[in-house]
């Protein structure tokens, strides 16, 4: 069960969603915790997913997108509410274009569930899962920054275009495998055409 991060004492449960194995892969977690928290950042104005010592940006936002806007939109509202949120559907607690995130949602990557926290919460909450490596949670902090600053640092342009699958991942009925066209970088170089006579 959920208890030893605490989850079920700062989250509500979405009642009625369950999550295709690994969802968090396309959307750009690399890690093995259990919980991953997932919301819209304004700042950068893409999805972000986080296991509060790792997060990152430029996942396959789309997929967060039909989950948040259409196929759990009714079960997440009602979940918000549950959370104090009084009218979730006009005053978008997730995050959006133009509104920081008061709320995200946490993936248990074990059981597949969701569920949904305020952020001051979320972050503390996952910060424990990395407790056991002895690590306090202010470096954990740190470190969250530090990464996030470093992705974008990192950004390299090459010729490529992207390829049909979800950020290098393909859905095979209810679970994410890597996607054998691109290697699972999600995009496919140009080669240039050599036109020969
Ligand atoms: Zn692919």
């Amino acid at each position: 069960m959920a208890e030893t991060t605490g989850i079920t004492r700062i989250a509500v449960q979405v009642v009625g969603v369950s999550m295709p194995g690994n969802w968090d892969r396309p959307l750009g977690y690399t890690g093995n915790k259990r919980y991953v928290a997932v919301y819209w950042d304004c700042s950068v104005d893409d999805v972000y997913i986080t296991d509060g010592l790792v997060g990152r940006s430029g996942g396959a936002w789309w997929l967060y997108a039909n989950l948040v806007d259409h196929d759990a939109r009714q079960q997440i509202s009602a979940t918000l509410m549950a959370c104090g949120v009084s009218d979730p559907l006009n005053n978008w607690p997730l995050g959006g274009h133009e509104t920081y995130a008061t709320h995200g949602l946490i993936l248990d990557r074990f059981e597949h569930s969701l569920w949904v926290a305020q952020l001051s919460n979320i972050s503390r909450s996952l910060s424990l899962q990395h407790l056991s490596s002895g690590e306090d949670i202010g470096t954990i902090t740190m470190s969250l920054i530090r990464e996030k600053d470093a992705l974008y640092k990192d950004l390299v342009i090459r010729p490529n275009i992207p390829c049909d699958c979800a950020r290098g991942w393909v859905l095979l009925s209810d679970y994410y495998m890597p996607c054998p066209r691109c290697q699972r970088s999600g995009k496919i170089e140009v080669i240039p055409e050599v036109v020969t006579f």
